[in-house]
């Protein structure tokens, strides 16, 4: 039977889900717009190759004027979701939005490069808060001087890739930093008073199921406040592409990621917020896997499986419930 979950889990996902979470956090909802800054990253730059499943024009669909001004893609971005929000969140506070820089590496440039940048998107009237995706090799004490000052007064949340906990799979994927440079660069930014989102890949080749469960043992430990799971899917232009039409790799199926889900899930402190559990790709670029279910029936499928266990997240995990974060 699967009975009630404990608190703060949503008793109808049973797992801790963003919208809930950020609402517990910081009293209202908010939708993130996709912005790009222009930025680059080092592990394209320098090392040249990048990660083997990158292709970013693939995997940030949603940014759709990246040739605009900061403040000019948030005005896009904010009339283009407005009318379909609002009838739903009528008798709520209000609509809020975070800008959500979210394309290639967006700490990766001169502090005063960021600084403007982040500020554009602040002043804009409607944004709240910010979220800023990166690599953990890209958070010097620089970056984290400006991170700090914003987070000072304004809300901001930076998501750090993680991907894998073992180093020879973050070496064979080309990701150019290790498991441990990943969990430096979230003390540095928790020790600076900034919200912490990991991303996590299922699948990748030399991964383990063990693996990916174990990660959510170790994020747990580390004070991160949201994770971001993804299942390894292979996109065009990659040299994943390549070396899936070699037949040397494969990505996971369905059921087998449904359940490498409720498994992490379980092992998961019920503290940390569940900001999205695949990925997904631009129409056209998706490779494989070709599934007929879209996220929305993919998140449907795991309160299922977790229904069908009599399980939640967290139920396997060893961190105690923080009452404070209540
Ligand atoms: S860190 Fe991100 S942007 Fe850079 S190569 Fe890897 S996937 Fe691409």
């Amino acid at each position: 039977m699967p009975g009630s979950v404990p608190s703060p889990l949503n008793p109808e996902l049973r797992y801790n889900n963003y919208g809930s979470w950020i609402r517990r956090r910081l009293g209202y909802s908010a939708i993130r717009i996709g912005v790009d800054g222009g930025f680059s990253c080092p592990n394209r730059d320098t090392a040249g190759a990048g990660c083997f499943y990158c292709n970013n024009e693939g995997f940030t669909p949603g940014i759709r004027h990246p040739d605009l001004s900061i403040s000019g893609q948030l005005r896009i971005g904010i009339e283009r979701v407005r009318p379909g929000r609002k009838a739903a969140w009528a008798g709520k506070s209000g609509l809020r939005f975070f800008a959500y820089f979210q394309r290639f590496s967006n700490t990766h440039a001169p502090p005063e490069t960021l600084d403007r940048l982040y500020r554009e998107a602040l002043a804009h009237p409607e944004v709240e808060g910010l979220v800023v995706g990166t690599r953990p090799d890209c958070l010097g004490p620089e970056v984290l001087d400006v991170l700090r000052a914003i987070a000072r007064d304004r809300y901001l949340m930076v998501e750090v890739g993680l991907q894998s906990v073992s180093d020879p799979v973050l070496a064979r994927i080309g990701r150019g930093h290790s498991a441990a440079d990943f969990e430096n660069s979230v003390r540095s930014l928790r020790a600076s008073g900034i919200d912490v989102g990991a991303h996590l890949i299922h699948g990748l080749p030399g991964d383990t199921l063990d693996g990916f469960v174990g990660a959510a043992r170790l994020l747990s430990a580390l004070d991160i406040q949201g994770v971001k799971l993804h299942h390894f899917h292979v996109v065009a232009g990659t040299r994943a592409e390549r070396e899936w039409r070699a037949g040397l790799i494969t990505v996971p199926g369905y059921g087998e990621y449904v359940s490498a889900c409720a498994d992490f899930l379980e092992m998961l402190s019920p503290d940390i917020a569940v900001m999205r559990l695949s990925g997904e790709a631009s129409d056209g670029m998706l490779l494989a896997p070709r599934w007929e279910h879209d996220g929305e029936r993919f998140a449907h499928d795991v309160t299922r499986e977790l229904t069908r266990r009599g399980s939640y997240q967290g139920l396997r995990s060893e961190t105690q419930i923080d009452e404070s974060k209540r």
